[in-house]
């Protein structure tokens, strides 16, 4: 097993299909706490309670006192080297795919066309009642509209954010082409994620089956730990930045 930015520009140079895997950890250095490090945000809130369908249904106000401010905070932020590489991986070909485990839409703003949001996205409201979807701008604007902050669908119902909730179905649409993109996969590069959360954490297995190659660039600690053919634990935006250097120099 290999250890060094050098290991993983060799993967991806000699990739047929390479597949890059983001989880919360791609995010922090841009000032997103993740969930499972030490003061990420699973210490300070009960996910299963305030990110949980339950909550969303029987305690909307419950729900958005703890998402407005989320949302609030992931507008300020900026996307970070991290996902700027991973962007122009996937401009120059090298990356076919991105799947990415966050909602903070930052893949989307460093440049990457067509991320598969598995967990959803901030990037929209939708009312699970009649299926109607909106803009988070329009979505931001119905929730101050009303005295207890909960927005309302023209239905009447409460309208939630588009992040998957504990206790809600994943996109059933995003799952698929997950899937079916780490089949093709020679190369599956995972980012920032502990690879913990199911079903996203059967991909990288995927590929292994198939005979294809993993590269795990994450601080903490994975399933897959032992069998990944390159396994990092620097700093995402550090490594991938020195790694597509390495790539140009060759
Ligand atoms: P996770 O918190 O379980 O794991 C993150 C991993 O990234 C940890 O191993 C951590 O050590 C590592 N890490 C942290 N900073 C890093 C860095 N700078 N460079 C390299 N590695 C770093 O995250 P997960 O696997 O994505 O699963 C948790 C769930 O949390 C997902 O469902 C995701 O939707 C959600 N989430 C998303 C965001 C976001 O959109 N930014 C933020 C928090 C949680």
């Amino acid at each position: 097993m290999a250890h060094d930015d050098a290991a993983l520009a060799a993967l991806l140079r000699d990739a047929r299909y390479a597949v890059v895997l983001t989880g919360a950890g791609i995010s922090t250095e841009s000032g997103i706490p993740d969930f499972r490090s030490a003061g990420g945000l699973w210490d300070t809130y009960d996910p299963m309670k305030v990110a949980s369908m339950a909550t969303f249904t029987t305690e909307p106000e419950l729900y958005w006192r703890f998402h407005r401010p989320r949302i609030t905070m992931l507008e300020t932020v900026e996307p970070n080297d991290a996902h700027r590489v991973v962007a122009e991986l996937e401009r120059r070909g090298v990356v076919k795919a991105l799947i990415t485990q966050n909602i903070d839409r930052l893949h989307r703003r460093a440049g990457s066309l067509d991320p598969i949001e598995v967990h959803g996205s901030i990037d929209r409201g939708e009312c699970v009642l009649c299926g109607v979807t909106i803009s988070l701008d329009e979505l931001i604007a119905r929730a101050d509209a009303t005295e207890n902050g909960v927005p309302r669908c023209r239905c009447g119902f409460q309208m939630k954010s588009g992040v998957i909730l504990f206790g809600e179905m994943l996109p059933p649409d995003a799952i698929d082409a997950a899937y079916a993109h780490a089949e093709q996969a020679d190369v599956m590069l995972v980012v920032g994620s502990s690879l913990q959360v199911a079903p996203v954490s059967g991909l990288p297995g995927v590929v292994l089956r198939n005979g294809g190659r993993l590269a795990i660039l994450t601080e903490g600690e994975t399933p897959y730990d032992d069998v990944a053919h390159v396994r990092m634990h620097g700093k995402a935006a550090v490594e991938l930045v020195a790694t597509l250097a390495l790539l140009d120099a060759t």
